[in-house]
């Protein structure tokens, strides 16, 4: 039998976020972001749940492939654009849309040799500082850009630093809209947390929106907002068993390190995952876990393949829990009950996106049907 540790994808939570989604941006169209393989869900697997979008945006050329082979003819955004002048011949050849956000890219687009012209999503670095021309130099390269034979239609994208947080977008947003005024064609603005918490202002849903973390169930936000305010479903659950409980006494501790020491009589259970798993090692005693499908705490350090749970709330809840009992270290355990990723996040120092990508190889993965 094979470790017992396994993640599900919920294909109608997944459904049901992108729905959410367009709640908040009504008029938008709502690429889904599924780039990193779809934050570690697997594009095929995701691909159900979120098939409803109008576009899918990723980083990937051989992720695109992996879409177009799903059987989805719609839009396909490159979000960086192509890598290299050969990147272009796919982007011919699946009719893959690419932002560009530097001359080099345009110097390649005007030299490819193509029938079909390109739809091009023109970047502006306003303020983020990572991709895209600045608003000086971004009617030029516009101009460039529309004088090519190569390309057809010309879209216009930003990305927002600070939606989640106090900055917020307003002064992203100013300078985009001074440097883009007249400029015709689609725009493109805001992530997950920018269409929630913004998405109230026209000109931040624009024409499109571009939700990643959001369609998986977390809170852009968090701690601020819980998933669960944005009426978001987790899409992923990552569930094991115990394989092991030890009763402690007074002065006993656990793991390496001995980092825990129980105070008094205490029963413990030893639950299949570890780092190498990609639950974080950065998790320390208190971090959130369910078992049985009640919520309880990890006591100690986390190993490559095990870590140890505190089961004095199952034996106040008169639920037995030993050998083979479920563990949900996120998302819903079988009797409903929810541990978002976001609290685990939290607890490690770090935030959801990591976590969802960061699940490793050898974890199983399966898809189900049902949220
Ligand atoms: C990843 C990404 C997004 C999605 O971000 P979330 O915060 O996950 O919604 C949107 N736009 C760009 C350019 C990205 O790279």
């Amino acid at each position: 039998m094979p470790r017992p540790i396994a993640a599900t994808i919920h294909t109608a939570a997944l459904h049901h976020n992108l729905e959410r989604v367009r709640q908040a941006a009504p008029d938008a169209k709502v690429w889904a972001v599924v780039k990193a393989n779809a934050y570690g869900h697997g594009i095929e697997r995701a691909y159900e749940g979120l098939r409803g979008a109008d576009g899918f945006a990723l980083l990937d050329l051989a992720e695109a492939e992996r879409v177009r082979h799903l059987g989805w003819r719609g839009p396909i955004l490159l979000l960086e654009g192509v890598f290299e002048p050969r990147d272009l011949e796919l982007c011919s050849r699946l009719g893959l849309w690419h932002a560009v956000h530097c001359d080099e890219q345009i110097d390649m687009l005007a030299a490819h040799k193509t029938q079909v012209p390109h739809r091009v999503f023109l970047k502006m670095n306003s303020g983020m500082n990572r991709l895209g021309f600045t608003p000086q130099r971004f009617r030029a390269a516009w101009a460039r850009l529309n004088a090519l034979p190569q390309v057809d239609e010309i879209s216009f994208m930003t990305h927002f630093s600070d939606a989640d947080g106090p900055r917020g977008v307003a002064h992203q947003l100013a300078v985009f809209n001074t440097a883009a005024q007249d400029l015709p064609g689609e725009r493109t603005l805001s992530n997950s947390a920018a269409t929630l918490r913004h998405a109230a202002d026209a000109r931040v849903r624009a024409d499109w929106v571009r939700a990643g973390i959001a369609l998986y169930g977390s809170a852009p936000d968090y701690p601020e907002h819980t998933a669960t305010h944005w009426g978001m479903r987790p899409t992923m659950t990552l569930a094991t068993r115990l394989i092991a409980t030890q009763q402690l006494q007074a002065g006993d501790t656990v793991g390496y390190g001995s980092r825990f020491t129980a105070e008094g009589p205490l029963l413990i259970g030893v639950a299949a995952c570890g780092y190498a798993d990609g639950y974080p090692r950065h998790c320390d005693t208190g971090t959130p876990v369910l078992v049985n499908g009640i919520r309880t705490r990890l006591v100690g350090r986390v190993s490559m393949d095990m870590i140890t749970v505190d089961l004095t709330p199952l034996q106040q809840a008169g639920v037995a829990a030993g050998f083979g009992a479920e563990v949900t270290l996120w998302g819903q355990a079988s009797n409903g009950t929810v541990l978002g990723v976001d609290e685990v996040a939290a607890a490690a120092g770090t935030v959801s996106w990591e976590l969802l990508t960061a699940l490793a190889q050898r974890v199983p993965v399966s898809v189900d049907g049902n949220a």
